[in-house]
């Protein structure tokens, strides 16, 4: 079954009690029991909800994986794949990964004996020299926000399988249409399905694939036994979500190519940042591991303030400035006033996050009205 086909039908059955084509909201917590243990298959809502196991199974068909379990944000799902872990253990991920992520890694597990250490990714080569002995996970973005780099997932995944190192690729930015980490040797995918795959900025929530049934089996106990499950409306919402995330995508990315043209060809931009342009240093990666570039893209102006910046922002009408991305209308940030401004102002220029950088989650308007905006913004 193709892609698009899957994102409608994988998982999704008729409701047999009333022939209900969509995906009834089971909004219960508790179901009968015809006895002690004779039950349905369903016993209580945190361990299964009807509506949560079909879109667990559309995502699965989506990714590729064995089975997929679903949480109530993108980073409850990356508390259950941490807890994967021991006291001891190591996790190995990029410098540039979501604020979030670092947050959950660096302030919540490192107290329980987990620690994290961050570097850059874009050569396999020095992953593999930054391995240690307790190297137990490696964690995985691409692209990366807001700078837009990109990881060799197969080469990556191959080098860590022969050490029996876990691979989790988050796949929020690429979405499973763009990207499908599991072919290429990841053995967890994580999306925060708060972006492109809800699509409409109206829910937060999670997802972790599994590539094997023996890590399904341990992300399914952490996720009962932990309990950070969504909500059946929320799943329901998702779903929905789904069926037009290839539609939604590929218009997207077509506004992001055409964006990021009329961004080069303006005076005032000094440098624009989208994987599909040929001189981006992720090109070639994309192009190996993406079936398009994704619709994210940043740029940074000759001038060198941040108030430069922040009229650009407030001059956008269509562009609204706001975290979040991958819904149907566009954004425009400014990270390092937002989403990066933990980061030490030295340690951001280092990495290329400069003051004037602003990042555009391009959505599905038309692509002259959202180009007309950001001239006027520049221009004025
Ligand atoms: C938003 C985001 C997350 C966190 O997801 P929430 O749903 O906000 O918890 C993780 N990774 C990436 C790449 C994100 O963009």
């Amino acid at each position: 079954m193709h892609f698009e086909t899957k994102t409608i039908h994988a998982g999704v059955h008729p409701d047999p009690s009333t022939g209900a084509i969509m995906t009834p909201i089971f909004q219960t917590s508790t179901y009968v029991q015809d006895g002690p243990g004779h039950h349905k298959g369903y016993e209580y809502a945190r361990t299964q909800n009807p509506t949560r196991t079909v879109l667990q199974d559309n995502l699965a068909s989506l990714e590729g994986g064995h089975a997929a379990y679903c949480f109530g944000s993108g980073l409850a799902a990356m508390d259950a794949v941490i807890k994967l872990l021991r006291s001891g253990d190591s996790v190995l991920a990029s410098n540039d990964m979501y604020g979030g992520s670092f947050r959950q890694l660096d302030k919540v597990f490192r107290q329980f004996g987990i620690d994290t250490r961050l570097i850059p990714m874009q050569d396999p080569a020095h992953v593999e020299a930054s391995i240690a002995p307790n190297t137990r996970l490696i964690w995985i973005e691409t692209p990366t926000n807001p700078l837009l780099n990109m990881v060799d997932i197969e080469a990556v995944c191959h080098m860590a399988r022969s050490r029996g190192i876990m691979v989790c690729v988050d796949n929020t930015f690429a979405t499973p249409y763009l990207q499908n980490p599991i072919r290429l040797g990841a053995d967890l995918v994580l999306h925060s399905a708060t972006k492109y795959l809800g699509g409409h900025s109206d829910v937060v929530h999670g997802v972790v694939v599994c590539s094997s049934g023996e890590l399904a089996e341990k992300i399914k106990f952490i996720q009962n036994a932990s309990g950070a499950v969504p909500g059946p409306m929320d799943c329901f919402l998702i779903l929905r979500g789904i069926k037009t995330l290839h539609v939604r995508v590929d218009r997207a990315c077509e506004n992001a190519a055409k964006i990021a043209d009329f961004l080069l060809s303006h005076a005032r931009v000094k440098r624009v940042l989208y994987p599909g342009l040929s001189t981006h240093p992720g090109h070639a990666i994309a192009k190996k591991q993406m079936k398009k570039f994704g619709a994210m893209l940043s740029f940074d102006l000759h001038d060198e303030s941040m108030e430069a910046a922040f009229k650009v922002l407030a001059g956008t009408r269509l562009f609204s400035c706001a975290e979040s991305l991958g819904g149907v209308e566009s954004l425009i940030g400014h990270p390092a006033s937002m989403t990066h401004a933990s980061l030490p102002r030295e340690e951001r220029m280092k990495s290329g996050l400069t003051d004037t950088l602003i990042r555009l989650s391009v959505g599905i308007e038309h692509v002259d009205d959202l180009i007309e905006d950001l001239r006027q913004a520049l221009d004025s």
